[in-house]
């Protein structure tokens, strides 16, 4: 990798040389059929990673964006949405959905905990919503949430799933092709961005509408937006050399390349590989005393939110850790100084991530602690062995 840093935050995550040797391409119109051709793959190998039998959309734009996609196209104004909140993002789609006058119900848990599926259930029986959104791995607290509970309550009462995926997608399964109890009982919306598990710079707004949602939005004359309404970029993605907004060209090289390398691998493998890495990283920071906000078993397989031991100051060990070129991000809200965040996602290495358990080690001896840097990376290794 020609990477020089370690870029272990919630996103952007490591890029690999051949994708960024994508992104230097030529740069050509967006009506090239040389372009064209690439663009076409780019949302075919996208449905291909989804297996979604709808519609997606690859634009430019960041995974706000996306989220605003999902909501304007099939909630509106004066209508019920309900939000499942495990941290900070999940907190977004409620301003969202307000900003277009959408009455928002939010199920909020407390930080570093799942929300109760009995508490959702209950909320959906007291009114008709017409959505529900899922934040799939809450960036702010390391929480995932539990899809298997909550798809089947939601769809018992008719809403549609939005699911964010902006921190999983690519790493955690997002199958829309599978059933959740009931043959009607699927994801409906998966929304991510290019800059996190899909290993690609930011830049790029991914969503996907099964054929129900796609229905939704048949239903509403109108939507209160005009770059994202769906029904501007279908053509597009039926059609990538029609115009409506010019493309990001360079990017959606790039994004071709990072799809390619996702597919390659498998959305088994990814799983897989993404399931040991979280459960390695965060057994091995154990051996620091450095415990993980969620409980294992309600753990993100992306990234983690890491508490601080007694002691440890938040931007002097984020700091030192920068020189020694491990970046990680600080923690959010009520969190700040008192946690920090690692990204263990998309090209992120089972060799790149031992290192940085290490250089963690030694940071903190160094900062005045005692601890074995080789026990914690002997037990990323037993961790990932075992695992994968
Ligand atoms: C990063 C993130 C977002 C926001 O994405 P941007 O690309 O920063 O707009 C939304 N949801 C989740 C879960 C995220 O991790």
């Amino acid at each position: 990798m020609r990477n020089k840093e370690m870029l272990l935050i919630p996103g952007p995550t490591p890029v690999v040389d051949s994708i960024y040797d994508a992104l230097a391409s030529e740069t050509r119109s967006h009506t090239d059929p040389r372009f064209v051709a690439i663009y076409r793959s780019a949302i075919e190998k996208t449905k291909e990673m989804l297996k979604t039998d709808g519609e997606v959309f690859v634009i430019s734009g960041s995974g706000t964006l996306a989220m605003e996609m999902a909501v304007v196209n099939t909630v509106q104004a004066r209508e019920k949405m309900l939000v499942i909140s495990q941290g900070y993002f999940g907190d977004r789609f409620s301003k969202l959905a307000e900003a277009y006058g959408i009455e928002v119900d939010c199920i909020q848990s407390e930080w570093g905990k799942r929300v109760n599926p009995e508490d959702v259930e209950k909320t959906l029986a007291d009114g008709s919503f017409k959505a529900v959104t899922i934040t799939h791995a809450d960036t702010s607290t390391g929480v995932s949430a539990n899809l298997e509970a909550l798809i089947p309550i939601i769809k018992k009462h008719g809403a549609l799933v939005i699911l964010d995926g902006v921190c999983a997608t690519a790493a955690m399964e997002e199958d829309m092709s599978k059933t959740y109890g009931s043959p009607e009982a699927k994801i409906d919306i998966v929304l991510t961005g290019s800059q996190k598990a899909i290993g690609v710079p930011p830049g790029l707004a991914i969503v996907a509408f099964n054929q129900s949602a796609l229905e939704v939005r048949k239903q509403i004359e109108r939507v209160p937006a005009y770059y994202c309404d769906i029904y501007n970029w279908l053509p597009i993605m039926h059609d990538p050399g029609k115009y409506f907004a010019t493309p990001p060209v360079n990017l959606i090289y790039a994004y071709d390349e990072g799809m390619r390398l996702v597919l390659e691998e498998g959305m088994e493998q990814r799983h897989k590989r993404h399931k040991a890495l979280g459960k390695a990283v965060r057994g091995a920071l154990a051996i620091y005393g450095m415990r993980a906000l969620a409980e294992e078993s309600d753990a993100a397989w992306t990234l983690s939110c890491i508490l601080y031991p007694e002691g440890v100051n938040d931007s002097v060990f984020r700091s030192a850790l920068a020189e020694k070129g491990v970046i990680v991000a600080g923690a959010l809200a009520h969190l700040a100084g008192k946690a920090f965040r690692i990204g263990h996602m998309g090209n992120a290495t089972e060799e790149m991530l031992e290192k940085a358990i290490v250089l963690i080690g030694e940071t903190l001896n160094e900062m005045g602690l005692s601890v074995d840097p080789s026990e914690a990376a002997a037990r990323f290794r037993e961790l990932t062995y075992v695992q994968a």
